[in-house]
């Protein structure tokens, strides 16, 4: 490796368990080089791939520079996924002989000064589940997947602005990172409760300058407005309202993780748009019967989403507090691991993951008759909500970050983080 340490997840285990769900949801992209490399190993229908889907498709670039990814079968599974939920490359070549994409999966790398820090894609149920073997001890499988991807250069990669008007070295934004980072996992109180706090320091550290501000007296202000948080932010019970103007922009950014974009429903472009455009209609008016997005919802009120569920199910409070740790810690919120954009925007980004969960949770209770949560819908919600989260371009897009700045600016975040917990 070139010269840098790679920091792991270490709270967090994973075993790939061949649920081949991560080849049913991803469009896999593939180079020209990996492009030859599978037209080399000569896969015909006598291999079990299907005679009537293409395997490779033309799906960005000019006419001159087209980029593809793999074809699907007609059930939107890849097309080198066999009845077993195997993949037919590794079986007949071995793991070396996949995409780069399917390798990594569900790792991502992101800089972070003379470190690499490792994240993981909670769209993989095992590691929603937290299933297999820890992290810890599978260093050197993990150092072997980062050589694949990590650049020679990524110590000299810079970190990304606190906010749009500041920029500190890489030792002072690790700092606010840690920070984040102790705020949300190792204060007091429940999930919900210190992510309240956090976001309320964190609107502060949003406007702050800090000309003369560096390495512990950084610390100092933090210190000095978390403080301040245990007194002057309220308890998830007296936290208010969210308004219904940001009800209404939060739904559409629900509309937005709640999506499952197959391969099959892209190659209907123009009717798979039109549906998207009436689906945003309805969830903006947020009245009616909600538009079931992907088969794993039903159509139900959207009424019914905003009762009280009784609080969060046992087990809920652990698996946002790895989610949100294993994010933070990965550099999996901001900068090259969301969108380029900067710490605190990014963290108001993340912040919004959990009650977006909480909505899609409380739509899969209500699909299945229950007027409470268990732990398998807020499972099921958070694999499909990030399987979004850092990788739906629509999501680094203007519109998208203008919603999370404003909700940020007008505190409607702790809001709807307090009002989809109860
Ligand atoms: S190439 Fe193999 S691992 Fe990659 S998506 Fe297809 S079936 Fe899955």
């Amino acid at each position: 490796m070139s010269g840098y340490r790679l920091e792991l997840p270490t709270i967090q285990n994973w075993s790939c368990h061949n649920c081949g769900g991560c080849c049913r949801q991803h469009l896999i992209e593939v180079t020209d080089e990996e492009k030859r490399r599978i037209e080399s190993q000569g896969w015909t229908p006598a291999d079990g791939i299907p005679a009537d889907r293409p395997i490779f498709v033309w799906h960005a670039g000019a006419p001159w520079n087209k980029q593809y990814r793999l074809g699907h079968q007609p059930d939107g599974g890849c097309v080198f996924l066999d009845e077993r939920g195997l993949c037919r490359i590794h079986a007949k070549f071995g793991e070396a002989a996949k995409p780069l994409a399917c390798r990594i999966y569900p790792y991502a790398f992101h800089p972070a000064g003379q470190e690499v820090t490792v994240s993981l894609r909670f769209s993989c149920p095992s590691v929603v589940g937290n299933k297999g073997k820890p992290i810890s001890q599978q260093k050197e499988d993990v150092k072997a997947t980062a050589r694949l991807v990590v650049p020679e250069d990524v110590t000299k990669l810079p970190p990304p602005p606190i906010h749009a008007a500041e920029r500190l070295d890489w030792s002072d934004t690790l700092r606010i990172v840690g920070a984040i980072e102790d705020s949300l996992i190792q204060d007091e109180g429940s999930v919900i409760a210190r992510l309240l706090r956090t976001l309320y320091w964190m609107e502060f550290l949003g406007k702050a300058t800090f000309s003369k501000i560096r390495g512990e007296r950084i610390d100092e202000l933090i210190d000095l407005i978390r403080e301040a948080s245990y007194t002057d932010v309220p308890t998830v019970g007296d936290t208010p309202l969210p308004t219904s103007i940001a009800r209404m922009q939060f739904r559409l950014l629900v509309a937005q993780y709640a999506r499952r974009d197959t391969a099959l429903e892209l190659e209907r472009r123009w009717s798979y748009r039109w549906k998207l455009l009436r689906a945003a209609t309805r969830f903006a008016r947020g009245q009616g019967m909600i538009p079931p997005l992907q088969a794993a919802f039903r159509e139900v009120p959207f009424e019914a989403i905003e009762a009280s569920f009784g609080g969060l199910p046992a087990g809920a409070d652990e698996l946002f507090t790895r989610y949100l740790e294993v994010k933070i810690h990965g550099m999996h919120f901001c900068g090259r691991g969301y969108y380029d954009i900067p710490v605190v925007e990014g963290f108001f980004a993340l912040a919004l993951v959990v009650p977006a969960v909480l909505w899609l949770a409380r739509w899969l209770a209500v699909g299945a008759d229950r007027k409470q949560l268990i732990l398998e819908d807020i499972e099921r919600a958070l694999a499909i909500a990030d399987h979004h989260h850092g990788y739906d371009p629509a999501l680094g897009q203007s519109t998208a970050r203008r919603r999370v700045r404003q909700l940020a600016a007008t505190n409607e975040i702790g809001r709807l983080v307090a009002w989809y917990s109860r």
